[in-house]
């Protein structure tokens, strides 16, 4: 996005991010570590709590704010994946929840005081086709009795509530497959050891993500969120912003490569000249820039739909597409910019490398983006 918006949001990140340079980051790689004092100062900050209208204590701006904090973190070096859930995950409890669900509960996720930052949707035989998932919550008077199994939710041990999707009709007994499916927030604190076990699930990033098996856990029935059956709708609406804002971490990655890798290739000297002095090397870096330039338009352009209130779930979408097609592209010429230099730890570089390719696969992989661009927008026949 347009890299001069919110100056001054942008400048006190940028500071705050300063305390956590590359090293920190290395050595919450390497043990896999959760990055609790970058967090916790971001909470203090109030940087996570933007999108939270003042009445229940956040600053009340919108995505485009939240857009540009994420952009500063991820082109400091940073990752905001440890966090950014804390920023979006409570919309469905805003846009959805009853008055008396979100005075009990938005004021604590504003201050920080209550951690809302995971999200359980992915389940391990149903896929990207979140119609199928087999998570069911049988209602037994005042409670919901849960069981099945979730895949990939991150930030799980970080979080003191979770929103989650499961069925509450059968997809066979309903008339449509989004149909019968519900959301309730659940209360990480006394579910655990509950009814509910959390495995880590350790992958080729930092990302604390982790396997749910749900075995009769009880919720309270008051920790429906809006109408029974209707839920699906619901976590659809979430997705734009959690799209856009990813997105928006592509942008950042992508200028912490591009500003990495136009520094080495001026100072490199190999053959009696700098290496950025060669087009076989400067080409790439610059068509890095042209690529993630364009991108950053798109997600401008969703952000500007989105806080205008407009449906922008194609737009979101095609922003995320570009968006981190750019920055893994970004990230491969920042490697190979870079020589071996681009594998060593302590450069950042393949931290980041591994760190921005999830985003071509999660939240949504591009292949069905571009399924919904091809059925929805282009009128192809559908494929599933
Ligand atoms: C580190 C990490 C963190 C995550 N965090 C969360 C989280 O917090 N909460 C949560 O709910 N989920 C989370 N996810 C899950 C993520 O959203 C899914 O992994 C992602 O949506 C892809 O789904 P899948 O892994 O089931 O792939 P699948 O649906 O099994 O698809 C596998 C591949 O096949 C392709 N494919 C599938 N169907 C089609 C088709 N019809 N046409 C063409 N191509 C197709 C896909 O594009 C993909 O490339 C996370 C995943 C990871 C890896």
């Amino acid at each position: 996005m347009a890299a001069d918006s919110f100056p001054e949001i942008r400048q006190s990140v940028r500071r705050l991010c300063a305390d956590f340079p590359g090293p920190y980051w290395q050595e919450k790689d390497r043990n896999r570590a959760y990055p609790t004092e970058f967090v916790t100062a971001l909470t203090a900050a109030g940087f996570l709590s933007v999108l939270i209208p003042e009445v229940y204590g956040g600053a009340g701006l919108g995505l485009a704010a939240a857009t540009a904090i994420l952009e500063e973190i991820h082109h400091s070096g940073g990752n905001g994946g440890a966090c950014h859930a804390q920023m979006y995950v409570m919309g469905t409890l805003l846009k959805h929840g009853s008055a008396a669900q979100k005075a009990a509960w938005l004021p604590g996720i504003a201050s920080g005081a209550l951690r809302l930052q995971a999200f359980g949707v992915t389940e391990p035989t149903s896929g990207t086709d979140t119609s199928s998932i087999r998570t069911f919550a049988r209602r037994d008077g005042d409670y919901y009795i849960v069981s099945g199994q979730k895949i990939w939710i991150s930030r799980a041990e970080h979080s003191d509530l979770m929103v989650l999707l499961v069925r509450t009709t059968a997809r066979a007994e309903v008339a449509r497959p989004g149909d019968g499916m519900s959301v309730l927030l659940v209360d990480l604190r006394d579910a655990v050891g509950n009814g509910l076990t959390i495995r880590p699930v350790r992958t080729m990033l930092n990302h604390a993500t982790t396997e749910l098996f749900f075995d009769d856990l009880r919720v309270p029935a008051a920790n429906l969120i809006g109408v029974e059956g209707q839920g699906f709708r619901y976590i659809l609406d979430g997705m734009n912003a959690e799209r856009v804002l990813i997105a928006a971490e592509c942008i950042g990655d992508g200028r912490f490569f591009i500003d990495r890798a136009a520094a080495y290739a001026a100072d490199r000297n190999v053959f009696g000249r700098a290496i950025g002095a060669n087009q076989g090397v400067q080409f790439p870096i610059a068509r890095a820039h042209v690529q993630l330039a364009a991108a950053a338009l798109m997600v401008d352009h969703a952000t500007a739909l989105f806080d205008a209130g407009v449906r922008c779930g194609t737009e979101a979408n095609m922003a995320k597409l570009l968006a981190s097609e750019a920055s893994w592209f970004a990230a491969d010429m920042c490697v190979q910019t870079h020589g071996g230099f681009g594998f060593a730890e302590a450069y950042d570089i393949e931290r980041k490398f591994r760190e921005t390719r999830l985003y071509q696969v999660a939240p949504v992989s591009t292949n069905l983006i571009l399924s919904h661009v091809a059925t929805h927008v282009l009128k192809l026949p559908k494929s599933f």
